[in-house]
């Protein structure tokens, strides 16, 4: 089956992975700017980070017949140095019109205080001015709920398009409060952390399949870039139809990064195979 990873972060993995999710018929990823393991050190850090994700990567997805998007921010927790990300907010906007650049991710909180709040909310100032869509990170474990929580209220006081928005490594106990917020969510497979396989597909049949995303978020940590088959062969195993399948890992996430002028899919048919 064809499918989109709507979170990956392909800057910290091999060709070999590349060449695996082709094979198991990844057509597109989108990868958020994130933290790279460590601080970095100015703004111009991140101005070579940014043409990494909108120059090479591109190029290196290209190679194994993979469409790679990317979102731009500075990460939850370098925001905790407000000083530096208003110069990293300072450079986004020379980056918005390359042509893979969706919209403005992950942002998000980390350890929910009050400078990460406020790079946050200067964030959705920017996605508003520039028009932009927005994929949030929610922080993990125990900060999760109430992460969650605080990222809500805050989303509720800027005036932009709910169904532009998606907040992502929802849980259990998030999922709920941002789908009746309408909002997107997306489900992160883990194999320690966040969303396993089965519980992912609990929670499709417990909340329906309508602005649901699941994705790998594979990384530099412990996680498994190719976690989406995993999802399609538990659905198939409890029974569920292809057609479900398909709308969680693919037509979902089409749905929701056609919002974006930037994304245009190559119809998965008629691409030349590796
Ligand atoms: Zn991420």
């Amino acid at each position: 089956m064809y499918y989109i990873d709507p979170h990956l972060h392909m800057v910290s993995r091999t060709t070999d992975d590349y060449e695996t999710l082709a094979k198991m018929g990844c057509v597109a990823i989108s990868e958020p700017a994130f933290w790279a393991g460590f601080d970095r050190g100015s703004a111009e850090s991140f101005r070579d980070y940014f043409r990494q994700l909108t120059e090479v990567e591109p190029k290196r997805a290209a190679q194994y017949g993979i469409q790679h998007f990317t979102w731009l921010c500075i990460n939850a927790k370098e925001a905790e140095n407000v000083e530096l990300s208003r110069e990293v907010l300072k450079v986004i906007p020379e980056f918005l019109d390359c042509p893979n650049v969706l919209g403005i991710g992950e942002i998000g909180l980390n350890k929910n205080t009050r400078n990460e709040a406020i790079i946050f909310q200067e964030h959705m100032e920017l996605a508003i001015a520039y028009e932009q869509q927005v994929l949030i990170h929610t922080p993990h474990l125990e900060d999760k709920y109430q992460g969650t929580r605080m990222i809500l209220d805050m989303l509720g006081k800027h005036d932009i398009d709910r169904t532009r928005v998606l907040v992502d490594h929802v849980e259990e106990h998030t999922v709920g409060p941002v789908l009746e917020a309408g909002y997107w969510a997306g489900m992160t497979l883990y194999p320690v952390t966040k969303c396993t396989p089965a519980r992912a597909v609990d929670i499709i049949e417990r909340h329906g399949s309508d602005r649901l995303c699941v994705n790998s978020a594979g990384d530099w940590g412990p996680s498994k870039p190719t976690a989406v088959p995993d999802l399609v062969l538990e659905m198939r195993r409890r029974g569920h139809s292809e057609s479900l399948i398909r709308k969680i890992v693919f037509d979902n996430p089409r749905q929701f990064f056609s919002q974006s002028k930037n994304f245009v899919l190559a119809d998965p048919e008629s691409r030349v195979g590796i």
